[in-house]
């Protein structure tokens, strides 16, 4: 069945691969990401394979922003009943080395951007009652050194979604994380120069402590988060699904 999806963050990397994948299994996708220009980009990949798409600008931390984009989103595409919580950002550091407004910007998009936006994509899902509702976790969420802001909002994101599987399912609404590992996007061109090492030099470097020999791809978590999207999952929710090539971060 065709369904209105929302993919925050769809402008590059995990986000961009699923409002992809989610427009291949057949749904309408509202690309968000902080400027529409980059959206379009993703849309246009989208529309060139012959999906439905639109690209919105907006910052995911805004209340009002976010409750004129779903509305919008409602308007042109149809009520959206499938939501991927993807936008992130990464302001690493020791903790003695942790400004405020590192800790500040991180909890505002992964935590009050997921917040705001499923809020506004729930009463959607209520009234249809059906919804999906993905959050993007990650390994940090078990600990991760200089990423103490980022491991706390992964792993608040994990009792979030839970959470709204308790509280979502009677409206057949599902709520699920995936967690990825190493996964080679942009974000982490950051780390590798936070290291001082090139960014093939940390893939390759990466891939030697991965059971599977490689690093990730943006499709392969992707394809996790279509599952928890598809009518089959149905009776999967609350649950945390690593995508790291092996058991451990
Ligand atoms: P990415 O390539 O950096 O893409 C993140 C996207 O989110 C960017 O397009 C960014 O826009 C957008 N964004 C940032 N702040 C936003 C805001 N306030 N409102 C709307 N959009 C915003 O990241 P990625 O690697 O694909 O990661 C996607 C998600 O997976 C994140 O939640 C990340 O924490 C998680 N994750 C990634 C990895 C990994 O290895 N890559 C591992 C585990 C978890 P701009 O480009 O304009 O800043």
């Amino acid at each position: 069945m065709t369904r209105t999806a929302i993919v925050t963050g769809g402008a590059r990397g995990i986000g961009a691969a699923t409002a992809r994948r989610l427009a291949a299994d057949g749904h309408a996708v509202a690309v968000v990401d902080l400027l529409e220009e980059h959206a379009a980009e993703t849309v246009a990949s989208i529309t060139d394979e012959g999906g439905r798409a639109l690209a919105i600008g907006a910052d995911v931390s805004d209340a009002d922003v976010v409750a004129a984009a779903v509305a919008r989103v409602a308007d042109e595409l149809g009520a959206p009943t499938i939501l991927v919580n993807n936008a992130g950002i990464l302001r690493d550091n020791l903790l003695f080395k942790m400004s405020d407004g590192d800790w500040d910007a991180v909890m505002q998009v992964h935590l009050r951007g997921a917040f705001l936006m499923t809020r506004a994509v729930q009463a959607h899902q209520v009234e249809a009652k059906w919804g999906r509702i993905v959050n993007l976790s990650s390994t940090s969420a078990l600990g991760n050194r200089g990423q103490a802001n980022y491991a706390a909002a992964k792993a608040g994101l994990q009792g979030f979604t839970k959470t709204l599987a308790i509280e979502l399912g009677r409206y057949g609404i599902t709520a699920n994380a995936v967690a990825p590992g190493f996964i080679a996007t942009d974000m982490l061109r950051q780390t590798a120069e936070r290291m001082s090492i090139t960014f093939e030099q940390l893939l390759e470097g990466a891939a030697k402590e991965i059971p599977v020999g490689r690093v990730g791809q943006p499709e392969d978590v992707a394809a996790a988060v279509a599952y928890f999207c598809s009518e089959a999952a149905s009776f999967v929710s609350g649950q945390v699904l690593y995508v790291a090539g092996g058991p451990k971060a």
